[in-house]
């Protein structure tokens, strides 16, 4: 007899999913089973991470390098002032535990980079980008195009924000269609730099959450081509097409499925 999937318990923390159409029990158990690795623990991985503990993602795979410091805390929501000087991956894997115990969570305390990339990508369903920079944004992107495991990229800056589906083995564009070359320094601030309002990442990190829980369960129509932009301070949102392109160095050899 094989092991049931669900533990002893464990089943009715999901009910509020299983009462949906679109997720139901067979959308909760692909979400079971599912293995999803996120890149970042800071202001988009704390509500990306704590939501898909929370539904139920089987296994979930952290990387970060940093540690928890006070600035963090206007907007790291995973962490906590008790937590101050701790590597974020501990931090996060203590949240997780007290959110759903059922989770299995590694923590890789490492800074992406090419001699781990492919690692740390293989094997995962479902990876998500909530880093910060734009080298590790590429080398991830590279990484997941190899392994044609689809990535969910959220990306934050001061009051505005934006969500896709990178996803070039299915018919949409990975980031170098869109941004092929990485800004020589200076031209892409960081939020330490540019500021951020606090709310941001819990919006756009919640976005990313509920694209990944869709596409792990199947329900509804995912963001593959389109890029959604929020301008929280305007109040106002808007979504464009994006495609891939043919000669992106990237996924330029890529043979896609269509979108
Ligand atoms: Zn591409």
């Amino acid at each position: 007899m094989t092991a049931p999937l669900f533990a002893e318990g464990e089943l009715p923390r999901y009910a509020r999913h299983i009462a949906l159409r679109e997720i139901g029990g067979p959308g909760q158990a692909r979400l079971k089973r599912a293995s999803v690795l996120v890149v970042g623990a800071g202001g988009l991985g704390a509500p990306v991470l704590m939501y898909l503990a929370a539904a139920g993602v089987g296994r979930i795979a952290v990387v970060d390098d940093d540690s928890v410091s006070l600035s963090n805390l206007q907007r790291q929501v995973i962490h906590s002032q008790d937590r101050l000087d701790m590597p974020k991956v501990a931090s996060a894997r203590i949240a997780l535990a007290g959110i759903n115990p059922f989770v299995s969570v590694t923590a890789v305390e490492a800074r992406l980079d090419a001699g781990n990339a492919a690692e740390v990508v293989a094997g995962q369903d479902l990876a998500i980008d909530a880093t910060d920079n734009l080298p590790a944004r590429h080398l991830l992107n590279a990484a997941c195009v190899a392994a044609r495991v689809p990535l969910v990229s959220g990306a934050i800056s001061q009051w505005e924000g934006q969500v896709t589906l990178y996803d070039p083995a299915r018919g949409a564009p990975c980031l170098a269609c869109l941004f092929p070359a990485i800004p020589a320094g200076g031209l892409a601030p960081d939020c330490a730099s540019a500021g951020v309002m606090g709310a941001l990442p819990g919006i756009i990190g919640a976005m990313m959450a509920a694209e990944a829980i869709k596409l792990l369960a199947g329900a509804g129509r995912s963001l593959r081509g389109r890029l959604l932009m929020q301008d929280v301070l305007w109040g106002e949102s808007r979504e464009i097409a994006v495609h891939r392109q043919k000669d992106c160095p990237v996924c330029g050899a890529i043979k896609g499925e269509d979108a």
